[in-house]
């Protein structure tokens, strides 16, 4: 069957999660004619499913993203859709690593709705169910994605590509070599299927069960007053051994960790993990969500025969797709490694900020987070550059990866792998590619010294060296 033709863009986006939207806004912003294609009917990623925003802060609470993901977190903000949460020192205590200070709890549909309009106000087309499903190359460049849609099998031409699928798709079509999972057996983080319940009554279960919360900087009256809480489960061991006999290999439910943006509703995470899948390998996929779709809906109902608070509660829904956290690592110009995140260091080519802890959930057991050999905090709580040679994958000449599926290693990747990180870095990819397309040169040639420049006019952070004005270290070219 004959292709599809669509026009050209300058840049084409792949995947329209958090690194995916900003990095189409950025591209767009900069000149370049922006197309973002995603397979599912709406934009999001993660973001939809629920979720808490991580790492727009380091640990000392300072403030690492900047730029668009967080005008992006302002404007919610004004529309009622994100609050800024913080932990207690209370929480940090009783707990055996120290998490995040500093949290983002959005309304997943307001996300939705304002990553669309801001994607219209910068002039980006978007298209909707659109599955990547191929790559067309001459020789080390990419000359489009080919995309299964309703009207078939459509051709989408670009001068530039930017990879924001999370799991490397685009990349790992064009041959570009990647890793997986923690060295040496590949194991990858667990996956998990996020949902939503109705009718909880937060207040009455935590008067009989111990809780952890992080609170709201500035509360809202209709807003829930458990925007991050952790239920510990530990008074039901016998009834959960009971009734989810194939997770007590070791992966015992101890805790039952989740959000509440709005009085009464509530997502759970963490709480249903899924290990030793491989989110890339169509079968392994299929038989996750199978057991997380099954999961979640019994620890839903076990919640409601047990747990006070939750006699009236309902499963209001399940996310769409089971959550990844991990699968393919490009293998780019530079390897972001474990010491670099944990020891903050400082990288010439600095384009984005992490301060997130590294957060690997325990590959067998829910609920319980894996310690590797050096620790997860991050050095002073201070922040650790991500370098530009992480977003350039070896082999393409006019790809740039964001997101997710940057070259990290596994336990680097565990801390960048957030979203509030994952958007900066998206900030980073579109601004590159529309500026390198301005220029007439390959992003791998990139000007990096142009492109920070650019950056911090446009609002990103990216590191007090920088915002003081210091001079800049001298960048190699790559
Ligand atoms: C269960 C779970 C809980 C988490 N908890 C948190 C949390 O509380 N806070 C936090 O900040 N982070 C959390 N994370 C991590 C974070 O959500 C992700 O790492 C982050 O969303 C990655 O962003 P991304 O844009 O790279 O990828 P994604 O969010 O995965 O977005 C990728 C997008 O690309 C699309 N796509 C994929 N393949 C194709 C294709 N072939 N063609 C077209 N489109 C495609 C997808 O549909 C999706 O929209 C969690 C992750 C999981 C799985």
């Amino acid at each position: 069957m004959a292709l599809h033709v669509w026009p050209k863009s300058d840049v084409l986006v792949a995947g329209g999660g958090p690194a995916g939207i900003i990095a189409a806004i950025a591209a767009a912003r900069n000149g370049a004619k922006t197309l973002l294609v995603e397979r599912y009917a709406f934009l999001g990623g993660e973001a939809a499913t629920g979720l808490n925003i991580h790492g727009f802060h380091s640990n000392s609470e300072q403030h690492i993203v900047r730029g668009i993901p967080w005008e992006m977190i302002e404007r919610l903000k004004q529309m009622g859709g994100a609050a800024e949460l913080r932990f207690p020192d209370y929480q940090k205590q009783r707990m055996a690593i120290s998490p995040s200070k500093r949290d983002i709890a959005i309304d997943r549909e307001a996300f939705q709705y304002l990553a669309l309009q801001m994607l219209e106000e910068a002039g980006v087309q978007v298209l909707l169910h659109a599955f990547v499903s191929d790559v067309v190359m001459e020789g080390d460049t990419l000359t489009g994605l080919v995309v299964e849609t309703k009207s078939g099998r459509v051709m989408l031409p670009a001068d530039r590509v930017v990879d924001a699928t999370g799991d490397g798709d685009v990349a790992a079509r064009a041959g570009v070599p990647f890793e997986k999972g923690r060295r040496p057996d590949e194991v990858m983080q667990p996956m998990t299927l996020m949902f939503t319940m109705g009718g909880v009554d937060l207040d009455r279960a935590v008067d009989t069960v111990g809780i952890r919360r992080a609170l709201a900087i500035d509360p809202l009256p209709w807003q829930s007053k458990y925007m991050h809480f952790t239920l510990l489960l530990e008074q039901w061991t016998e009834e959960l051994r009971a009734a989810f006999p194939e997770l007590m290999g070791g992966r015992l439910i101890g805790a039952f960790t989740g959000n509440s943006f709005r009085k009464g509703i509530i997502n759970g995470s963490t709480t249903t993990h899924i290990g030793r899948v491989d989110g890339t390998d169509a079968e392994q996929l299929s038989r996750a969500e199978v057991e997380g779709r099954k999961l979640a809906f019994r620890l839903a109902q076990f919640m409601r025969q047990h747990v006070p608070g939750f006699e009236d509660s309902y499963l209001l829904s399940t996310a769409p797709h089971i959550g990844v956290r991990e699968t393919r690592r490009i293998i780019g110009e530079y390897q972001l490694t474990y010491e670099d995140v944990i020891e903050t260091h400082q990288q010439e080519d600095v384009v984005a900020l992490g301060g997130f802890w590294v957060d690997i959930h325990h590959y067998e057991r829910g609920s319980e987070s894996y310690v590797p050999s050096k620790g997860v905090t991050i050095k002073d709580n201070g922040a650790y550059d991500i370098p530009y040679r992480c977003l350039v994958p070896k082999g393409v000449e006019n790809l740039l990866m964001a997101g997710r599926c940057i070259s990290a290693a596994h336990e680097a990747q565990a801390s960048a792998r957030v979203m509030g990180i994952c958007m900066g870095i998206g900030q980073a990819a579109g601004t590159a590619l529309a500026l390198s397309l301005r220029a007439g040169v390959s992003p791998r040639r990139m000007d990096v010294r142009l492109l920070q420049d650019t950056l911090l006019q446009q609002g990103t952070f990216l590191g007090s060296r920088f915002a003081a004005g210091e001079a800049k270290p001298p960048v190699p070219s790559t």
